[in-house]
């Protein structure tokens, strides 16, 4: 089988191609140049043989992904963009977030009845309630819908319209099959901040994704202090990309939505994780009040994902070590 992976080049994106590629599977991934799949190529040497590109500039042109989606019989659509600086929130995040889910979901319901399950990139961020700050009465689960709007978005800083877009983009989603009907089902994937090991092709280590450039801020010597920690739930990147390849796999998945969660975690917590468990990164990470717990926040319950989707999250520490052991060998090399 043939499973399109959309945005190949991205940091959650590598994690998927491994999970489907080990499984077996051919995967096609979508890049926005030739230059992008020789770096896909590269980093996923070991499987040139099942790996395909087709490219695809601009999601937010109609018809897209036309070419893209022939004759595949899944697709896992990953692509939206997630920068929390912004100039503009429309054109960079809001546009491509929610006409690129549109338009993937139009081209196959136009073009290829082969495929039976999409699976969606969605996010926390789909979850959460800004207003609500740390609300350590509640307990965040699929439940619950960032209740952000378009207008709100529009004029909100970069976290907040980034948010609504994952939020606006699966509600898109889902309104469109309940609209249309078509002959696939639709799975959403909810991570929450994603770490773990960088194995898709870095330019430098000033140039990381938005996550990934968070957590090596908080190792390279860069920071003084422990910075306030915005989000309070963490998962590892291994774990968000399998739980994409079972749900696409899993019958029982069709019309699910998953919050795929190792648990709360704050900035205290990483550092004084990195200065016990790294040495050599002891005088580079900010003491800040090591020991700390946890304040209150909110909860969030990996129930559902760990039942139907039988994933055991690898908890705090482990995601922590693995990160930093990725960046230290990548130190070395870039
Ligand atoms: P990356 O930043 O690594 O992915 C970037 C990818 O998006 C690249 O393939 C890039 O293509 C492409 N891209 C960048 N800007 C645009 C744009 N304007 N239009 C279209 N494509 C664009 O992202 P992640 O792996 O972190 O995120 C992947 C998905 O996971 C997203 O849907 C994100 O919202 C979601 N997510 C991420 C979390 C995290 O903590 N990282 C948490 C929760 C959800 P190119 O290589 O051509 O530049």
């Amino acid at each position: 089988p043939i499973v399109l992976v959309t945005s190949a080049s991205g940091f959650i994106a590598a994690h998927i191609l491994n999970t489907f590629l080990d499984s077996g599977y051919n995967v096609r991934g979508t890049v926005r140049s030739i230059a992008s799949a020789e770096h896909v190529r590269q980093s996923h040497a070991k499987y040139l043989d099942r790996l395909s590109f087709v490219i695809v500039e601009d999601i937010t042109k109609p018809g897209a992904f036309d070419e893209a989606v022939k004759d595949v019989d899944g697709v896992i659509h990953t692509q939206s963009p997630f920068w929390l600086k912004v100039e503009n929130n429309e054109r960079d995040l809001l546009i491509p977030a929610i006409q690129g889910t549109i338009g993937i979901l139009e081209s196959i319901h136009k073009h290829n009845s082969r495929v039976k399950r999409i699976v969606i990139t969605s996010s926390f961020a789909a979850l959460t309630d800004l207003s609500r700050g740390q609300w350590p009465e509640h307990t965040y689960s699929e439940a619950d819908w960032n209740p952000a709007t378009y207008n709100e978005a529009k004029v909100g800083n970069g976290a907040f319209a980034y948010c609504a877009s994952k939020s606006l983009a699966e509600k898109a989603a889902w309104d469109f099959v309940e609209k249309n009907r078509p002959s696939f089902t639709v799975s959403t994937i909810l991570p929450p901040v994603v770490y773990g090991p960088n194995v898709h092709h870095i330019r430098d280590l000033a140039h990381l994704n938005e996550s990934s450039a968070m957590f090596y801020s908080l190792m390279n010597g860069s920071r003084s202090d422990v910075p306030p920690t915005g989000f309070w739930a963490i998962v590892d990147v291994r774990d968000a990309a399998l739980a994409h390849r079972i749900a696409y796999e899993k019958p029982e998945a069709a019309s699910q939505r998953y919050f795929v969660t190792a648990g709360n975690f704050s900035f205290q917590q990483i550092c004084d994780i990195l200065r016990s468990e790294v040495p050599e990164l002891r005088s580079k990470v900010p003491e800040g009040n090591a020991g700390e717990l946890l304040p209150p926040v909110y909860k969030v319950n990996n129930e559902k994902a760990q039942r139907e989707l039988g994933i055991q999250f690898k908890p705090l520490k482990e995601i922590v070590v693995a990160t930093a052991h990725n960046f230290l060998k990548l130190e070395k090399i870039l």
